[in-house]
């Protein structure tokens, strides 16, 4: 669509810009760097504590390695030696930085490099081996003489909460977009951030590795998410920003007294919130108890490396809405049974492109053009609707929906509605019946059928909860999201 045309669409109350089929948001116009260069890459002020699922050596290690030329992937700390050597034999690393904790998960014969805690030596090591690289490949080769924008810079493994998990392909202009994005965002500069999120996801990767690195702000990485760890570390850093997943949103709400009576929160300004929904109650709820703290909203996929949805949800007065989407995407919601576009306050699948978006999967062309159109339009998989003032709603995942009886029924829904009972902690639906999985409060005896009743009340009836299990914690991924496979395979061997 030509420049011209599209300025006619402008909303210019809201920034919003539709078209008969294509939606996007004119703001914040970004420029991205004509050749990736890391020269513009200031001082990281990080702050190390200890190392596990985000370290310190991460962003060194990776920015060194892109450099060459050469492609990074990332593993999840938590996975088994099995899921590890599955990866490994997909991506067939060359070189495997870790730790000595982590080490005897990785199959025999790889290359290894030990990172360890906080240690001088280490540093000299990883520093060592990266400079012989920034020379030559093990092979005994220069890597690449260039390295050029279209080129793959990241290889992250989409999370895998619905199917197998697969290596998305992330170039150099992917991610410079994602950091250009973010330079245009200049406030980001003073800010403090506390580092929670694991390093090995998109989420903490494109922020801790890449962005605030070229932002030069202060980051104090803490190596695994631990509540009380991560509270003492904003009150000693005087930290302004916390990046988190919508489940410790949750527990901050639940334990604000406890909390605010132990820490001095003052520094906090901001919390971006992202990787899974956060619901409008946990958002009034988190600034009922939080007024100070501006509560911020992203959107975004491993394949879209952080273009998606961004907002700040007090100045937006919005609550629960994935945010506007960012400047470098352009949106498509589109019917998923009849393929037709849709208009806005219409529900369909999300179609989102841009610069950031992924080139497609790794060795699997099947799952690369199920996910990507010819014409580079990534399908989220994200069931949404875009209202008038351009504002994302997250409905549910496509492929998360139960079909009972021939009617759709979104989980997402029936958990937002479970945890605004005054006795439910947290709670995860299922299929093939909508299935409960209920995490009661503490002293609560709530049985099956208040549960039962209680959501009975508020929908439709073939969108009842038929059965309800309870659980000690629901399962989730590290960026929040319900490891609802986990679930189905539990409430299978209860049969
Ligand atoms: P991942 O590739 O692990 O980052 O997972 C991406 C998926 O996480 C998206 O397709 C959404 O289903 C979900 N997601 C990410 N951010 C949000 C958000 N802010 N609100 C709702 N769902 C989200």
């Amino acid at each position: 669509m030509a420049n011209a045309e599209r300025s006619s669409l402008i909303d210019p109350r809201s920034g919003f810009c539709k078209s008969n089929s294509t939606f996007y948001t004119k703001r914040n116009p970004i420029s991205l760097p004509s050749s990736p260069s890391l020269d513009s890459v200031s001082t990281v002020k990080s702050d190390y504590v200890k190392a596990t699922s985000s370290s310190f050596y991460i962003p060194i290690v990776c920015l060194a390695v892109m450099s060459l030329g050469a492609v990074v992937t990332t593993a999840n700390t938590l996975y088994t030696a099995g899921e590890i050597s599955k990866q490994i034999a997909d991506s067939k690393p060359k070189l495997v930085f870790t730790t000595v904790h982590l080490a005897h998960k990785l199959p025999d014969g790889i290359f290894i490099v030990l990172t360890e805690e906080n240690e001088e030596e280490t540093t000299r090591g990883v520093i060592g081996v990266v400079s012989e690289m920034m020379k030559k490949e093990p092979s005994g080769e220069r890597v690449r003489d260039r390295v050029n924008q279209e080129d793959t810079a990241v290889m992250l493994y989409s999370s895998g909460t619905t199917g197998a998990s697969k290596g998305v392909i992330s170039s150099h202009k992917n991610l410079t977009t994602h950091v250009a994005r973010m330079l245009a965002e200049s406030s980001l500069q003073e800010q403090v951030f506390i580092c929670t999120v694991p390093m090995f996801h998109t989420f903490g990767l494109l922020t801790f590795a890449m962005a605030t690195v070229a932002l030069g702000s202060t980051v104090v990485i803490l190596g695994r998410f631990e509540l009380n760890e991560m509270l003492a570390a904003v009150e000693k850093y005087r930290a302004t920003t916390l990046i988190l997943a919508p489940p410790v949103l949750v527990v901050m709400t639940n334990e604000a007294d406890v909390i605010k009576a132990k820490y001095d929160l003052r520094s906090l300004d901001k919390v971006t919130c992202g990787g899974a929904p956060l619901s409008k109650e946990v958002t009034e709820g988190f600034l009922k108890k939080y007024p100070t703290v501006r509560v911020l909203q992203a959107y975004a996929l491993t394949e879209s490396n952080g273009g998606g949805a961004f907002m700040d949800v007090v100045d937006s007065g919005r609550y629960g809405t994935a945010g506007k989407l960012t400047c470098d995407v352009e949106a498509r919601i589109v019917d998923p049974d009849t393929g037709r576009f849709l208009g806005t306050n219409q529900t369909g699948e999300l179609w989102l492109k841009g610069p950031s978006i992924s080139k497609g999967y790794f060795k699997n062309q099947e799952a690369t053009s199920e996910t990507f159109n010819r014409e580079g339009w990534l399908k989220t998989g994200d069931l949404c609707y875009i209202d008038d003032d351009g504002f994302l709603y997250i409905v549910d995942r496509l492929k998360e929906l139960i079909k009972y009886k021939g009617y759709q029924v979104a989980p997402a829904e029936l958990e937002a509605l479970l945890i605004t009972h005054p006795d439910i902690l947290d709670a995860a639906v299922i299929p093939t019946i909508p299935m409960a999985y209920v995490t009661r409060k503490p002293e609560s005896n709530l049985s099956e059928k208040q549960v039962i009743d209680f959501i009975s009340k508020q929908v439709a009836p073939y969108k009842k909860i038929r059965k309800v299990a309870f659980i000690n914690s629901i399962p989730k991924t590290p960026s929040g999201k319900i490891l609802r496979k986990d679930l189905i395979k539990l409430s299978i061997s209860k049969l």
